[in-house]
């Protein structure tokens, strides 16, 4: 294995207050559930845990507010291996949360209470810098405020720093600061977003790429849920087949493969390599309940490529 790459994590980190339930309340339903659970989420610090699990030397950049769930949520980063020094704690906003209900299919549907994380600011990542210089790869989402990711990305850019960018959740116009990446990983509905034509299948992720591509984007991976992921380097496009997996909660999927993806590349994989790699780690994700708690180690994402897909 290559010597660990260090992982800087600009992101949200929220607890996930996850209900199961055999199907999803409809508008005005009242339904009796299985059963709850408090597990730690927010995308940042999932993909945070995806690299540290993958071998990963992680720092997160974030903020939580100082309550029972930042103090749970910052120990639980900490017994992780992430570093947390760079989170920051306030009285003013609480942590935030996501209410996630999720049905015995596998499907979810999830409310965000940003807190804490609203307000992530640009003085937050200019007092990170020298983390963001000092990184392999720059990994962010979009579950903080546009103006540090866009700031994070432009420090990491100007320092040589591959920058990862899952532009998760697509706020209702598109950030022009996302288009900086180094590489972008939108999964179908963003990339439909971003195209502003719909994207369902193998075929049409491929033919969406070059339209990703003239934004300014040199390399573009489209995660296509069970239908595996399309990834373009400019000079070609690749289908990453699904690997099979029995899925129970596809929480995280996106976080797990953004995690995996950012810790290969750091040590220099091949795009395409990468995000098979990412594509397993993805679909292990799947097959397990809760977001953090159900993200692969490496150990697992290699012996599962190891098996037929
Ligand atoms: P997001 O969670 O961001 O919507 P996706 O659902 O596209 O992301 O999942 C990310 C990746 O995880 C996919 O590209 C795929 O490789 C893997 N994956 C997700 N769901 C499944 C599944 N049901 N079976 C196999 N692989 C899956």
């Amino acid at each position: 294995m290559p010597s660990s790459p260090r992982i800087a994590v600009l992101g949200s980190i929220n607890m996930d207050l996850v209900v199961r339930c055999a199907h999803l309340p409809s508008p005005g339903e009242t339904i009796t559930a299985l059963e709850s659970l408090e597990i730690p989420g927010g995308k940042g610090a999932n993909q945070a845990v995806a690299a540290a699990r993958c071998g990963g030397i992680v720092t997160m950049i974030g903020r939580l507010g100082k309550d029972a769930f930042g103090d749970r949520l910052l120990a639980s980063l900490r017994h992780e291996g992430v570093c947390v020094e760079r989170i920051l704690t306030g009285t003013d906003c609480a942590s935030g949360i996501a209410v996630v209900a999720v049905e015995s299919s596998g499907e979810n549907s999830i409310m965000v209470v940003p807190g804490a994380n609203g307000l992530v600011s640009r003085a937050d990542v200019e007092s990170a810098s020298e983390i963001i210089r000092a990184a392999d790869a720059l990994l962010l989402q979009l579950e903080v405020p546009l103006d540090p990711v866009e700031s994070a990305v432009q420090i990491a850019v100007d320092a040589g720093v591959r920058v990862i960018l899952d532009p998760a959740p697509m706020p209702d116009s598109i950030p022009d600061g996302i288009f900086n990446a180094d590489v972008l990983c939108p999964n179908q509905l963003e990339a439909s977003a971003i195209t502003g034509r719909p994207i369902r299948t193998v075929d049409e992720a491929r033919d969406a790429v070059s339209a990703i591509h003239q934004s300014g984007v040199a390399n573009v991976v489209i995660t296509l849920g069970a239908n595996g992921a399309v990834v373009s380097d400019g000079d070609s496009v690749d289908w990453i087949e699904p690997y099979r997996v029995r899925a129970v909660d596809s929480t995280a999927a996106g976080d797990a493969f953004a995690g995996a993806l950012a810790v290969r590349l750091a040590e220099g994989a091949r795009l395409v390599d990468a995000a098979r790699f990412a594509s397993a780690a993805g679909a292990i994700a799947t097959s397990r309940l809760g977001a953090q708690t159900g993200m692969p180690s490496r150990l697992e994402i290699e012996q599962r490529i190891a098996e037929p897909a």
